[in-house]
């Protein structure tokens, strides 16, 4: 590898367009608490990594031809994310997704290979990705009601499900919706299966944020392989943060050996939705579990919780009925002025908006947010 070069080959008005983006971000960053982004992480150690064309090709757990890649460090990430989602021994595999978008695909494309003739139910809070994956994989689907407080009604399931009973079910369970941060009741999803004497059945969790939350509380609501999901995605991105989007899916084995293909080519499984895979960003969560580690992100959760409550009650001293669920640090509130919500990138849907106090998150952001909601209000 050649040594950088010491002064940029860019020429001079590109040079200054890159340093006013950089002030540009370093600004809108300060004002960084509508979306579930943790922006605290410092990977400066791995920077020279970027240096290779490092590529983490095929499945993480088999040797490939191509020798630039992070498997190594992949595995043990996944084995630290087997360990979070109460997968026992050996039989839940997984890879370092692009996000958590491709980890929903491959929960349901597993889901459809098993049951080609399968149903997929998903709730109306479902993130607004998984009606394009429906419509990708070509699967049948049903959407349910939710709940006012955004899970998915289970009489509404049962009753859908019921009329249905002849085709296996795949249920798209959120553990934490994108607007509310609900968690389905997986418990309730299986009792549905048991009363109505479903044999064949599957439930994918998207965990994307409280994948990363319910692992570190002390009254976790069921949610992983212990509960009976058979697949679940994870964000990389969003609780552990990371400046290249990333996430992980992991599934149960004996499903993915089914879909699993040997390429010569590559000299590996074909078990991954992508070909060629962000070797960097493995790197970049393995450097966060051994820095932020299982104590940290404990400690960091249980700080998220606290902000979040304290950002309900300013909320609700300045009236804008505020609430959030158990295990959530998804904030929800009255839809603010338009001025507001863009100014502190504040993601809205009809009557309501949220904030999310990621580890980045401080009082101090709230304070200077729920200023600027009283002032957009004349108060
Ligand atoms: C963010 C999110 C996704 C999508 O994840 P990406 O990493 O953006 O692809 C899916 N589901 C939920 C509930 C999310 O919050």
């Amino acid at each position: 590898m050649a040594d950088p070069p010491t002064t940029s080959p860019l020429d001079r008005q590109s040079a200054r367009r890159l340093d006013e983006f950089y002030a540009r971000l370093q600004q809108e960053a300060e004002n960084f608490i509508g979306y579930p982004c943790n922006a605290d992480f410092d990977y400066r150690d791995l920077f020279r990594f970027l240096a290779f064309p490092i590529n983490n090709v095929g499945d993480p757990f088999v040797p490939s031809n191509f020798h630039l890649n992070t498997h190594a460090f992949e595995c043990e990430v996944l084995d630290a994310f087997r360990e979070l989602t109460g997968a026992s021994g050996g039989d839940v595999w997984g890879y370092v997704t692009s996000g958590g978008t491709e980890g929903n695909m491959y929960g349901i494309f597993l889901g459809r290979e098993l049951f080609p003739d399968g149903l997929v139910y998903y709730s109306e809070d479902t993130h607004y990705s998984v009606s394009k994956i429906l419509r990708c994989l070509h699967v049948r689907n049903i959407m349910i009601k939710s709940a006012a407080d955004g899970r998915i009604d289970l009489e509404d399931l049962r009753e859908t499900i019921r009329i249905h009973r002849d085709v296996p079910p795949i249920v798209f369970a959120n553990v934490g919706t994108t607007m509310k941060g609900a968690t389905d009741e997986i418990a309730g999803i299986r009792q549905i299966f048991d009363d109505l004497a479903i044999p064949s059945h599957y439930i994918h969790a998207d965990a994307a944020l409280s994948g990363m939350i319910l692992p570190f509380v002390a009254d976790p609501e069921p949610w992983d392989f212990s509960a009976g999901v058979d697949s679940i995605s994870i964000s990389g991105h969003k609780m552990i943060g990371s400046p290249i989007p990333c996430g992980a899916a992991l599934a149960r084995r004996q499903n993915v050996e089914r879909i699993a293909r040997h390429i010569e080519y590559v000299g590996t499984l074909d078990t991954t939705l992508s070909g060629s895979r962000n070797a960097i960003a493995p790197l970049f969560l393995w450097y966060a579990f051994r820095t932020v580690g299982v104590a940290g992100f404990r400690r960091n959760i249980e700080r998220c919780l606290e902000t979040a409550d304290y950002a309900i009650e300013r909320l609700n001293r300045a009236g804008r009925h505020a609430w959030r669920h158990k295990n959530s640090i998804t904030v929800v509130f009255d839809r603010p002025a338009i001025e507001v919500a863009s100014k502190w990138q504040i993601a809205v849907h009809g009557k309501i908006g949220h904030l999310i106090t990621m580890p980045h998150v401080t009082r101090e952001h709230i304070d200077r947010f729920v200023e600027d909601i009283e002032r957009a209000s004349g108060q």
